[in-house]
């Protein structure tokens, strides 16, 4: 926690299913947020230097912290983000899963590189990966732990300080997990957290940081880098979705229904690779339509026992509602839920067919328990659907023997087959959106490179019979040069050469 000055005003956080206040947190302002970076420069000054392996072993200390106190976690992540427990047990699994896997393979994706020199033969040729130095993770409240331990792991890892600003509806879990690093890592300022509204987070990426990685709505992270554009600091940007799920013909029905359900709905819908839109071939749709409705009418809301929690936000729930409205408005059958089984921050899963994509259902990114199923007459029909969208996030296709071709043919950052939101779960693939989904990768070894900068070194390491770094030439040059462009560009021996060195690497 960030503790270089008294705020005097406080954020409280609520429980969204209740009501009842949890807890309250400073609200830092632009001093506290630039005292924190300033001391988190110092502390990645030092952890920078340290080795892969004394980093590696305060990481896995970090993460055995985090593991021994799960329960606490997940406690508080159920009552402050509304989530059931097996959600919030989920969602510290998963983070957990990425610290392991940063801490793992922080060493290999940054090692350097020997690289071909081209026709510069008499030179080494390198490249290395370097800490940034302070990076600011700004989140989002739906996967309060999750999605920034997704930035926050992969940056340490890479030998980064990192301070964070949750979401003002989630801080207390931030505040927890940076409670635990303060009594884990050896320098107390390495992972801090500063806690406010959308002010802070605006502090936090006008600050001198190294790098901003934001997850959080489209519209926020123009703002947050036009902020980071007044320092030129670089932006990594995981924006929302608007998942389209396909079902072909030859599709295991079964499968396809419960794992569409379990994406559109899992955590409420409010996931940023939920499943928003289905377009199912007309030979399957009806059935496909009856065994989803089947099993969403088993599904219970709230309560201890109920497989959805309440919504978080109470302005999503308005979000959502108009969604349905405008739907219903537009045509769309409701199959089950709906615009007026709503009550309070509880919203009945819903089902809706009849859709088109004049409704925002199937444009705007919903975040809320609604599957809207659309009838396609061909995979070629669903492709250009399922491509018809300004985000790129993730997507699904449940298929037999075409099911690679179709997936290959999306455009989105990160695809499953016959399954949805796999690659999420996968910590060595990276994870990022194109278009209005944003750009940069978190996870995998492209997630560690996200937070270091890259060095090219070029070491001569003998003498070639011409220098062509020199104003001292032969008289002959320009003739002897004529010569060797077309020996070496118009024979292909540069290409050749090339092919031998990029072979001899692999
Ligand atoms: P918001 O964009 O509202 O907020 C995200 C974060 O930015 C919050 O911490 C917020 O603070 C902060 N913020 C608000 N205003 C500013 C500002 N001017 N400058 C800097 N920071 C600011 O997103 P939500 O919290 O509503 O999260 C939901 C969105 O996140 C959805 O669109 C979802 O798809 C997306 N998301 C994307 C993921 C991905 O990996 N691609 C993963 C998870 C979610 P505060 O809350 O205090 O206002």
């Amino acid at each position: 926690m960030a503790t270089a000055a008294t705020p005097s005003e406080r954020l409280s956080s609520y429980n969204p299913a209740t009501h009842d206040l949890i807890g309250t947190v400073p609200i830092h302002g632009p001093a506290e947020v630039d005292a924190a970076v300033a001391r988190a420069r110092v502390a990645a000054e030092r952890w920078g230097a340290l080795s892969f392996q004394a980093r590696s072993e305060e990481l896995t200390a970090f993460r055995k912290a985090l593991a021994a106190r799960a329960d606490e976690i997940a406690e508080l992540l159920h009552r402050e983000n509304g989530k059931p427990e097996i959600e919030a047990l989920t969602e510290v699994m998963m983070a957990l899963s990425h610290v392991q896997h940063a801490t793992a393979c922080a060493e290999s994706a940054m090692a350097p590189r020997r690289v071909s020199a081209g026709i510069l033969a008499n030179f080494r040729a390198t490249i290395s990966y370097h800490p940034l130095g302070v990076v600011g993770v700004i989140g989002p409240w739906n996967y309060p732990l999750f999605t920034p331990m997704g930035s926050i792991a992969y940056a340490l890892a890479a030998g980064n300080a990192v301070v964070w600003k949750p979401s003002e509806l989630t801080p207390l879990i931030a505040v927890k997990i940076a409670e635990i690093a303060q009594q884990t890592f050896a320098l107390p300022d390495l992972l801090q957290v500063v806690t406010g509204a959308g002010p802070t987070g605006a502090a936090l990426a006008r600050a001198a940081v190294d790098k901003i990685a934001f997850t959080g709505s489209p519209g926020t992270g123009r703002r947050v880098m036009m902020a980071a554009a007044e320092r030129l600091t670089p932006v990594l940007l995981e924006l929302g979705g608007k998942d389209p799920m396909i079902v072909a013909e030859d599709a295991d029905l079964a499968k396809a229904a419960e794992a569409c359900v379990f994406g559109a709905l899992t955590n409420a819908g409010q996931a940023c690779i939920s499943v928003e839109r289905v377009y199912v071939a007309d030979a399957v749709h009806d059935r496909f339509v009856d065994e989803v409705v089947k099993q969403v009418r088993t599904l219970k809301v709230g309560g201890d026992d109920g497989q959805l929690g309440a919504m978080t936000s109470t302005a999503q729930v308005a979000i959502v509602k108009d969604h349905l409205e405008d739907a219903v408005a537009k045509g769309a059958k409701v199959l089950t839920g709906g615009p007026d089984a709503i009550s309070g921050s509880y919203i009945q899963p819903t089902v809706l067919t009849n859709v088109d994509h004049r409704m925002k259902v199937m444009t705007d990114e919903t975040f809320g328990p609604v599957i809207p199923i659309k009838r396609v007459g061909s995979l070629d029909e669903a492709v250009k659907l399922a491509n018809d969208s300004r985000y790129g996030l993730g997507s699904s296709i449940f298929a037999g023997k075409g099911a690679r071709a179709v997936a290959a043919r999306l455009r989105a950052g990160m695809t499953s087959i016959n399954a949805v939101m796999s690659f999420a779960g996968i910590p060595s693939l990276p994870f990022g959106g194109v278009g209005d989904s944003g750009f940069g990768r978190i996870h995998g070894d492209e997630g560690i490179r996200e937070f270091t900068r890259v060095k090219s070194t070029a070491e001569q390491v003998m003498s070639l019979p011409i220098n062509m770094m020199s104003f001292r030439q032969p008289k002959d040059a320009p003739s002897r040069l004529r010569q060797m462009i077309k020996q070496l560009y118009g024979s292909g021996v540069v290409a050749k050469a090339s092919d031998w060195f990029r072979k001899l690497r692999s």
